[in-house]
């Protein structure tokens, strides 16, 4: 039996003081920066609260902020997403403060999201990308779902040791159980044991619980060419962010967010669908996704 549910994931508006769930609209407050913010009570306890949608105490509205991370995972820099504003919002913002609401929102997503229990298919397939960020290098590391195009599980770091790795493999293994019959990798030694480990023995069939499909070029074409061409998008994608500012930290955050456009954001022709729909088909999101994550994330930490 496989369990993909997310059954303690929390879509409804629940009562901060006692979790309870009948509650009613209560009035509403007029703030400065972010418009009208909804009152709610609740019938349980009969207290009065505002549900922190992530963006409590911000200066800036949700619709400009989700603007702003939409924009730059689009492919748009952050100095033109701030000429933008610019000229469509009176309250100027830099973009450094735009950069640093990708970073805020990209890691409070990706709290949420990492931990979401996939539906996926047979095969995944890991690979790592190499980046030059003022001449060193860093790694991106991902592993995704052949079936809904989903990426399990990512990291981007400075090396692609056997530590990343196996940060990458065991989150991808967490969130799919033992959904996982095949993983696909590059002949990079580092993988060797590694998947064998963490996916682990049956003392049932005497077989490793995954097989382990590794391949090199000299086996010619079609090579992970599922993940390769999803590597060439990114690529394209982050020819905008390619000089990440400051640490790799904050590098891996922006490309935490990378992965939240991919997998909820932008629909995979493919699949004709956004991954998730078929990773996560019990989430339900509305017209602006970034800014339901952003409320989900704060409603599930
Ligand atoms: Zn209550």
């Amino acid at each position: 039996m496989t369990n993909h549910s997310n059954k303690k994931m929390k879509q409804e508006i629940r009562c901060p003081h006692c979790n309870g769930e009948n509650i009613v609209r209560r009035g509403q407050r007029k703030t400065q920066n972010r418009g009208i913010i909804q009152r709610y009570g609740c019938q349980d306890c009969n207290k009065r609260f505002v549900v922190d949608d992530g963006f409590f105490k911000m200066k800036n509205a949700p619709q400009k902020v989700t603007l702003c991370l939409d924009l730059f995972y689009r492919g748009i820099s952050t100095r033109k997403v701030q000429e933008h504003l610019q000229a469509f919002y009176p309250h100027n913002s830099s973009n450094v403060s735009i950069y640093k609401w990708i970073i805020k929102y990209s890691k409070m997503i990706s709290g949420f999201t990492d931990n979401l229990k996939l539906k996926v298919g047979k095969e995944l397939q890991v690979d790592e990308m190499e980046y030059k960020t003022k001449g060193r290098k860093a790694w991106f590391i991902d592993a995704i779902d052949t079936e809904t195009r989903y990426m399990v599980s990512s990291e981007f770091s400075k090396l692609r040791g056997r530590k990343e790795i196996r940060k990458v493999i065991i989150r991808a293994k967490q969130n799919t159980e033992n959904q996982i019959k095949i993983c696909t990798t590059d002949g990079y030694t580092a993988y060797e044991n590694i998947v064998k480990k963490i996916f682990g023995y049956s003392l049932k069939t005497h077989t490793w619980n995954v097989t382990h499909n590794k391949v090199t070029q000299l086996k010619g074409e079609g090579f992970n060419h599922k993940v390769e061409r999803m590597h060439s998008n990114i690529r394209a994608r982050t020819k905008t962010f390619r000089s990440f500012h400051g640490s790799v930290k904050s590098a891996n955050a922006v490309m935490k967010g990378l992965s939240i456009y991919y997998n909820f954001i932008r629909a995979h022709q493919a699949i004709n669908c956004c991954p998730y729909e078929l990773a996560v088909p019990e989430l339900k999101l509305g017209v602006n996704k970034w800014l339901d994550l952003i409320k989900l994330s704060k409603q599930n930490n």
